[in-house]
């Protein structure tokens, strides 16, 4: 009785019964937060997101029993959100390693979530997303043979060429890793300088290494690995059995933005038969300047690289990359059994330019098999659509003009007797202090840079963050954003004066 009074209720209602969420009027909705979206970009006036007691309690509520229906939750999201935005893509924003997306990234990424909401099957955003990778791996001067697989990130792509190295020293060992587990792999140790990025760290620990089997390889004069202790760590650990995984080189720090001498790590590592991962998430786009491309060496010997296209590329948050030179060991890193309703058909449509039946017949490009994520968005689409926009000279022009923001940092840093460069710049890092004439105190001179920074991000005229060279407070600017001008390297530079002069005579 029940079940068929509930049956009849359910077939009474299958004409009336729609979603509670609007999917018919995406112009209406994009047109709703298109002012707030531009006023925000014009980036005007104090950064309104301080005003914490103005957004915070009028987002701060319990879960909605109703919703408040689409009008009201896009002005919210206008009015509320876009209005206190996160000013990275501010011109004078050189923070960190992160920028806003350009124009066309952000059209892009809209055009990704609406149209190509997932990567799979055969369509124009399944394969731009393998022709971006495709351009991305010639960019750089990868061998057109290298894989390539979008991640969220650079902490994902490092956890990729990682996880290869792994497959590849268990293979070495006649083990397989990503099966069996690692039992056998003797403290699998992995070679980094102590300038490495944390996430090479994490990656040894969700890989199952252990985070303490990163050997950390103290730097030498330069800032960058010191040779001698790297091939006396791995000389020690071969004569104690340790399984020696990989070597990780750095092209471009985030402290300093210095290159690892990545030609010597190849020749160590490789005489060795050890991998050669390289972490570029934030400096691989260095390979486009010819000042520095020398450093980088020989791309070819890489067997994995990282690099971030939401960095220097300004891709919007959530593309990474990961390049790997040995597609067979990557696809045995990270092999999935799949299930038997996405067995079949899973083929490279690359070459075919033949009408289909439908798209869904084919699952596309590329394998799910080279990465962590298994559904995932088309990220290669903004890659894409930037390379478009911009072209391989765009790019080069950028990294071009950035490097030489951080030069001009530096001359003025050195041209100033009020003014320490700290570190010389390789790539679009400078870290420099203000230091009023006579000034010695070590101890002194670190508070009052830390009080300049804070100051001139409260002026707003310009934002930048911060580290530590050889123990020592630096202001750190990381020249990666589209917008920037050498004119906003300079104003970051008066203010810093402006500032630091008004602070030391105070104190
Ligand atoms: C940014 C960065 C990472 C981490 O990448 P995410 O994209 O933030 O996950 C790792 N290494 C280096 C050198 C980086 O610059």
């Amino acid at each position: 009785m029940l079940s068929q009074a509930l049956g009849r209720l359910h077939c009474e209602d299958m004409d009336s019964r729609r979603d509670a969420a609007t999917t018919d009027s995406l112009g209406e909705a994009i047109r709703a937060i298109l002012p707030s979206l531009e006023r925000f970009l014009e980036f005007e006036g104090p950064d309104p997101a301080r005003e914490r007691s103005r957004w915070r309690p009028a987002l701060d509520r319990p879960l909605p029993a109703a919703g408040i229906g689409r009008d009201a939750t896009l002005a919210e999201l206008a009015d509320l959100v876009v209005a206190n935005g996160l000013r990275i893509g501010h011109p004078g924003f050189s923070g960190w390693v992160t920028t806003g997306p350009s124009d066309v990234a952000a059209a892009a990424d809209l055009a990704q979530a609406v149209a190509v909401a997932q990567r799979w099957w055969t369509t124009a955003g399944n394969f731009v997303d393998h022709l971006a990778m495709r351009w991305l791996i010639e960019l750089l001067g990868f061998p057109a043979t290298s894989v390539g697989t979008f991640t969220s990130g650079g902490s994902t792509a490092n956890l990729v060429g990682i996880g290869a190295a792994r497959q590849h020293a268990g293979e070495r060992l006649g083990l397989r890793p990503s099966l069996d587990g690692i039992d056998g792999m003797v403290e699998p140790t992995v070679y980094a300088s102590t300038e490495t990025h944390h996430v090479v760290g994490r990656a040894l620990g969700v890989l199952g290494m252990g985070r303490r089997n990163l050997r950390s390889i103290p730097v030498d004069r330069s800032g960058t690995i010191d040779l001698d202790l790297l091939q006396a760590a791995l000389d020690e650990d071969l004569a104690a059995g340790r399984t020696q995984v990989a070597v990780v080189g750095c092209a471009g720090d985030v402290n300093a933005g210095r290159v690892d001498p990545l030609a010597e790590l190849a020749r160590i590592a490789h005489e060795r038969g050890i991998w050669l991962h390289v972490d570029g998430a934030y400096g691989g786009f260095g390979l486009l300047d010819d000042r520095v491309r020398e450093r980088y060496g020989d791309v070819a010997t890489y067997d994995s690289f990282a690099i971030d296209p939401h960095k220097w590329m300004a891709a919007p948050v959530g593309t990474g990359a990961a390049i790997v030179r040995d597609e067979g060991i990557l696809g045995r890193a990270f092999t999935i059994e799949t299930g038997d309703y996405d067995r079949e058909r899973l083929v490279d449509s690359t070459s075919g330019d033949g009408d289909l039946g439908s798209p869904f017949d084919e699952l596309g490009v590329g394998t799910p098999d080279w990465g962590v994520d298994f559904s995932m968005p088309a990220r290669g689409l903004a890659v894409w659509a930037i390379l478009r926009e911009i072209g391989a000279k765009g790019m080069r022009e950028r990294v071009v003009r950035h490097d030489d923001c951080a030069r001009k940092v530096a001359e003025r840093a050195q041209a100033s007797d009020e003014l320490e460069l700290l570190a010389e710049p390789v790539l679009s890092i400078c870290c420099f202090r203000f230091r009023p004439v006579g000034w010695t105190d070590e101890e002194r001179l670190d508070a009052l840079n830390e009080k300049v920074l804070l100051r001139v991000r409260a002026r707003g005229r310009v934002v930048t963050s911060s580290t530590r060279v050889d123990g020592r407070f630096a202001i750190r600017p990381c020249f990666i954003n589209p917008r920037t001008t050498l004119a906003d390297a300079d104003a970051l530079v008066d203010e810093v004066l402006a500032v630091g002069r008004e602070l030391a005579a105070g104190a």
